[in-house]
């Protein structure tokens, strides 16, 4: 993409209605527009990274076995009756009237519909296990939105749920999402925490939050520093081996680890002092097994071996995917804007020309944009004739974690700069070179 016929539009001045450096930065960077209270329009550089961050979340859940879909965003009220939680949901449940006088909702959840799908086409236990998901737009009238889209009304969220028949292979389905979320987070350069927590309106047994780290988190976790030595890396795992499911698990779960709901103070004084450690997290996910709370209330059973009808065991799973783009920069910024770790970044590098109208600089900079298009990377050739200043600090800004600089000093010794985002590092290198290193970067094969 060239600069110049892009739409980015970066403002100079901090937006003062922003409290957090994530929401300052979406902001400035050009990335979202607040269209009401919570609600937000995605400008094209904040789509792509949401974009991004979708695939990510598709790709693991693809691996583990589990089975994209789309529901619709708007429900009608029937089912929500049916399983109680029409009344139950309380003031965050969007209620809205179609013009024939129907309940309808925006739906906060899906718990309802899936399993009304399930009941209508699944019958047998030879059909389990079933995992469905999908990733949506979701709603709920948060009573104080903010913070961006990190607290925001209408917010995009990957849902799966999983159908089994005994509660051995729902607590395995448990377990596999637990390891696939691990993998999920880590590609996107986050350490994202399991964390024991409490099951609120969706009801249930067993439940773990994700927590990322971070001191404008808004929930209050406890947990013993061991576990942040913990990683995944590239580990080879099979879905289907439960033992293989069952010891990450345990591997990621055992050592202290809760948000305030379940804390407790007795078990936390059994952690070394030394180890205590109390922090501020943003949730980013959450996983339940919830046993028959639904199948039963709303008749979801399957004939078992014997031929009997037996409720299904279930669970879901949420994956905040509107909020990760803030939990990304929360944990990956400096004072001149977003570093994007290079699993999510919308452009794979940013190609400066110092001396715009040149025609040597001018031509190395299509060489350059034209080699790495063609080996299936995406660069943002600032190509405006803007001072070299205002081009870096843009770059800086919008946080793309390589940038190649072009100028007639460089190109006279035969040489273009490469500069890493984190580090402020920059190396000189002929341009072939630097097509290379990027290209390695991101595991494309260069000639
Ligand atoms: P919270 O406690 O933050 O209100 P929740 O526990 O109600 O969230 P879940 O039902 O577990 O949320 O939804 C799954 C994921 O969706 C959460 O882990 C979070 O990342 C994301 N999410 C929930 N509410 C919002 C919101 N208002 N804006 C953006 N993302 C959200
Ligand atoms: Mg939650």
């Amino acid at each position: 993409m060239r600069l110049s016929r892009y739409f980015l539009p970066v403002l100079k001045e901090t937006p003062a209605e922003a409290q957090i450096v994530s929401h300052r930065l979406m902001l400035r960077a050009g990335m979202i527009k607040q269209a009401s209270a919570g609600i937000y329009s995605w400008l094209p550089l904040g789509y792509k990274v949401l974009r991004n961050i979708e695939n990510i979340v598709h790709e693991e859940q693809v691996r583990a076995g589990h089975i994209p879909m789309l529901m619709p965003t708007l429900q009608s009220a029937e089912l929500w009756k049916e399983s109680g939680r029409y009344d139950a949901y309380g003031p965050e449940m969007l209620r809205i009237r179609d013009r024939h006088g129907r309940d309808m909702l925006y739906g906060p959840t899906n718990e309802e519909l899936i399993t009304d799908i399930f009941r209508s086409h699944v019958g047998s236990y030879k059909d389990l296990p079933l995992t469905l998901y999908h990733i949506q737009w979701k709603f709920r009238d948060e009573i104080r939105p903010r913070f961006g889209v990190m607290r925001g009304r209408e917010f995009l969220m990957k849902d799966g749920y999983n159908f089994d028949l005994t509660k051995e292979d729902a607590l395995h389905a448990y377990n596999r999402h637990l390891v696939s979320y691990l993998r999920t987070y880590e590609r996107m350069g986050l350490q994202a925490i399991p964390m024991r927590a409490d099951s609120g309106p969706i009801g249930g047994d067993d439940t773990h939050e994700f927590l990322v780290l971070a001191e404008t988190g808004e929930s209050e976790v406890f947990y013993d520093s061991e576990i942040t030595d913990l990683k995944f890396g590239d580990r080879a795992i099979d879905y289907d081996n439960v033992d293989q499911c069952q010891a990450v698990l345990e591997e990621f779960t055992s050592r202290y680890a809760r948000t305030d709901e379940t804390h407790d103070e007795a078990e936390f004084a059994k952690v070394p002092a030394e180890r205590r450690r109390t922090a501020r997290g943003i949730e980013v996910g959450q996983i339940f097994y919830f046993g028959t709370k639904y199948s039963d209330a709303m008749g979801a059973t399957v004939a078992d071996a014997e031929g009997n009808r037996v409720p299904v065991h279930m669970g879901s799973h949420g994956i905040g995917v509107s909020r990760l783009l803030g939990a990304i920069i929360e944990a990956s910024h400096d004072d001149n804007g977003i570093i994007w770790p290079e699993g999510v970044t919308p452009f794979h590098c940013g190609i400066v020309n110092l001396k715009q109208g040149e025609d040597e600089a001018d031509a190395a900079c299509d060489a350059l944009y034209a080699s790495l298009t063609a080996l299936g990377l995406k660069p943002l050739y600032d190509d405006r004739n803007e001072r070299a200043g205002g081009k870096f600090a843009t770059m800086d800004l919008i946080g793309l974690p390589w940038r190649i600089t072009v100028g007639p000093r460089g190109l006279k010794n035969g040489v273009v700069e490469l500069t890493s985002r984190r580090t402020g590092e920059s190396e000189e290198l002929p341009p072939k070179q630097a097509i290379a290193r990027i290209a390695a970067i991101y595991g494309k094969a260069s000639a």
